[in-house]
C-alpha cells in the first residue's frame, strides 16, 4: 500500500481503547492502523517516531471566539495567532461562533465570519451561528443550516449588547431545530437576577474594599443554576435539543444529569478553567485577569464538574478562549463591570487536561480522548470524520510524550496575549507532533504549518 506518512510505533488511543500500532496516512486520510506498516515501508514513504508517546486523535475546541469585537475592543488573537495557538495545543478544529448584530440578517454575521477565517486558519475551522434577534433573523435558520452549520447558539444574558433572547426565543428556537435536526447552544445564566445584583454592588465603596471579587458576588451559583433549569424546562416541553455551553456549577452539572436520566436531549460541556482554578483568584492583584462569564467558582465546583466528566453528563472540555492583552483588561479601573470578559485557552486545552485529569488520574487517557476529541465530534456532527482515529478518518493527530513538561510562559506560547491564568504551571501533554488532514503542522513542540491551510468544515449532526 502506498502511504505517504506513517506514524510508528506510538500507543495509539481512542475514547475506548489503547492499541500498539503504526498509522498510515494517505492524502489527507488515514488508511492503515497496524503494526508493521514502518518495517514494510519504501523509502520515500515519511516515518515519524512516536515509540513510547501517546497518539490521540487531533483534538476539537468547540468554542472559541477569534477576531472577536467587542465594540470597544477586539481580541488579541484571530485566526491566525489563535489557530497556531491551537496546532501546539494539540487541537485540529476549532469551532466558532459567527455573530450577527441585531439589525443584521444571520447571512450577513455569516459571510463576515467566513472573511475572517478564509485564508487565514492554520488548523480546520468550522461556525456556530449566534441568534442574537429572533424575530428578525429566524426565517434564515434553515438557509444558514444549509450552509453547514447545524449549531446556533443564544445568549440569556448580554440584554446591553443586545445578544439576549427571552424564553420564547428560546423555547421557538428550540422547536425550529427540532424539526431541523439542529441544536441549540446556550449562555445559561439569569439576566435579571445577575443585573439585580449587579447593580447592587455597583458602589463605590463596595468596589474599593472588593475589588474584582465582586465579579464573583455578583454571580452566585444560583444565577447559572436558574438559567439551567429553564434551558431544561424549554428542551423538555419542546424536544428540542440543547447544549448548556461553559457549564461552571455543580448545580448546573446535577440539574443536566438529571434531565438527561429522564430523557431530556441536554448536552453540555465545560471548560478547563472551571476544572483548575477556583474564585480565589479574584482577590489577587490581577484578579481582573481572569474575569470571564460565567466565572471560575469554588473547589468543590470543581470536583462535580470532573465527576461529571467522568460520569457522562458532561460530553466535552471546551475553552471558550476569548483573548484580551492586559492593557485591554486593565481599562477596568476598579469597575469590574467594565472588565473585557474572556481568557485565552486554546492552547493549554490538552496540556491541562492532560496534567491535572489524566496524570492525577481524575480520567483515565482515554476519557481524555473522549472529552476533547470524540464527545465533541460527535456533539457538534464532525465524527467519524474528525475526533478519532480510524481508517477512512481524516488524518487529525497529536504525538503527545507522556511526561515530558513545559512551563507555560506566555512569552513563548502562540496566542498573542501578553499574560496567561497559567503563567509558571509545568503541564505535560502539550503536542510534540499535530497532523491535521495529513500535513504535520507541529514538530518538535513548533509550529511548521502553514497560514490558510485550515479548511471550513461542513457539519451535519447525527440523528
Ligand atoms: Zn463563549
Amino acid at each position: 500500500m502506498k502511504l505517504d506518512t506513517i506514524i510508528r510505533g506510538g500507543r495509539v488511543v481512542t475514547a475506548e481503547e489503547t492499541f500498539r500500532a503504526d498509522v498510515g496516512i494517505r492524502g489527507e486520510r488515514i488508511v492503515a492502523l497496524a503494526s508493521g506498516l514502518a518495517r514494510q515501508a519504501p523509502p520515500h514513504t515519511h516515518v515519524v517516531d512516536a515509540r513510547g508517546c501517546w497518539v490521540i486523535p487531533g483534538a476539537i475546541d468547540a468554542h472559541v471566539h477569534l477576531d472577536l469585537g467587542t465594540g470597544r475592543f477586539r481580541t488579541s488573537d484571530d485566526f491566525v495567532s489563535g489557530t497556531r495557538a491551537a496546532a501546539c495545543g494539540g487541537v485540529t478544529t476549532v469551532i466558532d461562533f459567527a455573530h450577527a448584530e441585531r439589525d443584521e440578517s444571520l447571512q450577513q454575521g455569516l459571510d463576515a465570519w467566513h472573511a475572517k477565517a478564509a485564508g487565514r486558519a492554520c488548523v480546520d475551522y468550522a461556525f456556530h451561528m449566534a441568534i442574537t434577534n429572533w424575530d428578525r433573523q429566524h426565517r434564515e435558520i434553515r438557509r444558514v443550516f444549509e450552509q453547514g452549520i447545524p449549531t446556533f447558539k443564544q445568549y440569556m444574558v448580554y440584554a446591553e449588547r443586545g445578544l439576549r433572547s427571552d424564553d420564547a426565543a428560546i423555547f421557538a428556537a428550540l422547536e425550529t431545530l427540532r424539526d431541523l435536526g439542529g441544536r441549540l447552544l446556550v449562555h445559561a445564566e439569569s439576566q435579571d437576577v445577575l443585573n439585580l445584583l449587579i447593580h447592587r454592588h455597583h458602589t463605590r465603596a463596595s468596589m474599593k474594599r472588593y475589588g474584582a471579587s465582586l465579579h464573583a458576588r455578583s454571580r452566585p451559583h444560583f444565577v447559572e443554576a436558574a438559567a439551567v433549569e429553564r434551558v431544561i424546562r424549554w428542551a423538555r416541553a419542546t424536544g428540542g435539543p440543547a447544549y448548556v455551553v461553559h457549564l461552571s456549577t455543580a448545580e448546573g452539572v446535577d440539574l443536566v444529569a438529571a434531565a438527561q436520566a429522564d430523557g431530556v436531549d441536554v448536552l453540555a460541556e465545560t471548560c478547563p478553567h472551571f476544572l483548575v482554578l477556583d474564585d480565589s483568584v479574584f482577590a489577587s492583584p490581577d484578579g481582573h485577569l481572569y474575569a470571564t462569564c460565567p466565572q471560575v467558582k469554588k473547589p468543590a465546583d470543581q470536583r462535580r464538574l470532573w465527576r461529571g466528566l467522568r460520569d457522562g453528563t458532561l460530553c466535552a472540555v471546551a475553552t471558550d478562549t476569548c483573548t484580551f492583552s492586559r492593557k485591554q483588561k486593565d481599562t477596568w479601573r476598579g469597575d469590574w463591570t467594565r472588565i473585557p470578559m474572556g481568557m485565552p485557552g486554546v492552547e493549554t486545552l490538552v496540556p491541562l487536561v492532560y496534567t491535572v485529569g489524566v496524570r492525577r488520574r481524575r480520567l483515565s487517557i482515554h476519557q481524555l480522548v473522549e472529552k476533547c476529541c470524540t464527545g465533541p465530534a460527535r456533539a457538534m456532527g464532525l465524527y467519524p470524520r474528525k475526533g478519532t482515529l480510524r481508517v477512512g478518518s481524516d488524518a487529525d493527530l497529536v504525538i503527545i510524550h507522556p511526561a515530558r513538561t513545559r512551563t507555560v510562559d506566555w512569552r513563548r506560547l502562540e496566542s498573542r496575549c501578553d499574560w496567561n491564568p497559567y503563567q509558571g504551571w509545568k503541564l505535560a501533554g502539550f503536542a510534540r507532533d499535530t497532523f491535521c488532514r495529513g500535513r504535520r503542522i507541529v514538530k518538535n513542540y513548533q509550529f511548521i504549518g502553514e497560514v490558510g491551510y485550515g479548511r471550513f468544515i461542513p457539519r451535519t449532526l447525527e440523528r
